[in-house]
């Protein structure tokens, strides 16, 4: 069968070799233990899955969605009181604001409204790896703007060659970053709204890790600086805040008209999300902010574990901020690819190596906090007697 030359474009996974490994340990009976994946274990709050359930009984909500390409208005309403609790930002639920099947699908459809055949978009290295296959199967160009630690993983805007500025259609970010942790601030955010105004980019901000935040860190929304609604869209996921990763529920919201685009591209391609499950989503949003809280403190307590157990076998380092990742510096001589070798081989831990993320993740790997207490627990013992 021949396929879409597009998709010959999408790197593939670089790390084939330890994958197998991974298969083959499991399927040896081996008990791996996998810190590679983003994807909280615990359950979704009871009152969201009551929501679900009641609203699945209804049958005018076995129809298409309602407004489908938009969202419901009271979700969108949800969505527009939680941005102005949470983050001070005033959103007109009739056109600011727009439901999503999780933020991936925001980005994904992002490229389709914003990008023509060609163009380039910029994009941070390390970077979330949906970015360039998003921004390749929509035809633009990936363009790699490198993030470093002595900068506190914020892109260097001045850096980056006016040219490929010029030319530019669009650019990704991500902060709180997956996969460094860090955070931005609003001095940065209002030199990206400026570089944006410049080159006429449309600015697509990631931000589904926007609650989670660590050592007094607090939540900051891209739309919170003067003038970012004229320049893009942030999107945000229901997914890591109330453990709704499965449910495929998340929003954009912002400059009117990347909303109307990317809402025409969703009225001819998806339909909209399942309406019990936007009733969901206004319970999650209504009602658990209590859960965000808790699942704050179970990561900033695994934090310290994990903390502890590299500072014991001789890693460390200060950790950024954000996200329930950690970005731990591989020991000196080691590649990122080795020392995940190493970690599998000796422990049975899985980590992500940092260049899985581009090639300025090189050096680092990418500890994810989402397991099981004890499975953390395990997995650090195990980390501890191989390598102290
Ligand atoms: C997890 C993640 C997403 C995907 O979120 P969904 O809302 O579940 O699609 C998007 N961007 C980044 C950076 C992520 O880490």
């Amino acid at each position: 069968m021949h396929t879409a030359d597009r998709l010959k474009k999408i790197p593939p996974y670089l790390f084939m070799e330890l994958r197998n490994k991974i298969s083959q340990a499991r399927a040896a009976g081996i008990d791996v233990i996998s810190l590679a994946i983003g994807d909280p274990v615990e359950p979704t709050p009871d009152v969201v899955i009551a929501e679900l359930a009641r609203a699945a009984h209804d049958p005018a909500n076995h129809r298409y969605p309602t407004d489908e390409e938009k969202g419901m208005l009271a979700f969108r309403q949800a969505v527009s009181e939680w941005y102005g609790t949470r983050y001070g930002v005033h959103l007109d639920p009739a056109t600011e604001v727009l439901a999503l099947i999780g933020s991936k699908e925001g980005c994904h459809h992002f490229v389709l409204a914003c990008v023509n055949p060609g163009d380039p978009v910029l994009m941070t290295d390390p970077g979330y790896p949906a970015y360039r296959a998003s921004i390749l199967i929509g035809g633009g160009e990936p363009v790699n703007v490198p993030i470093r630690g002595e900068h506190g993983y914020l892109p260097q805007l001045s850096d980056i060659p006016s040219d490929v500025a010029r030319r530019a259609a669009a650019m990704f970010l991500n902060y709180p970053n997956n996969p460094t942790g860090a955070t931005a601030t609003p001095a940065f955010l209002r030199e990206v709204v400026d570089f944006a105004r410049q080159y006429d980019l449309a600015i697509c901000y990631d931000n589904p890790y926007i609650e989670v935040t660590f050592d007094g860190e607090k939540p900051l929304s891209f739309l919170s600086v003067p003038g970012a609604r004229d320049v893009g869209v942030e999107l945000n996921s229901l997914s890591k805040p109330f453990n709704m990763t499965g449910w495929r529920l998340g929003m954009a919201v912002g400059n009117k008209d990347i909303i109307a685009a990317i809402s025409q591209v969703k009225e001819n391609t998806d339909s909209g999300v399942f309406n019990a499950i936007q009733f969901a989503g206004i319970a999650a949003l209504q009602h658990c902010a209590d859960n965000v809280a808790h699942m704050l403190d179970i990561y900033a307590r695994r934090r310290v574990l994990v903390l502890k157990t590299l500072a014991d076998i001789g890693i460390r380092f200060t950790p950024a901020r954000g996200t329930f990742y950690l970005w731990v510096p591989v020991p000196r001589g080691l590649s990122s690819i080795e020392f995940a070798t190493l970690l599998f081989e000796k422990a049975h831990v899985v980590v992500a190596a940092g260049t899985a993320y581009g090639q300025y993740g090189e050096s680092f790997v990418r500890f994810s906090l989402t397991v099981a207490d004890e499975r953390l627990g395990e997995a650090m013992e195990r980390i501890r007697k191989a390598l102290a």
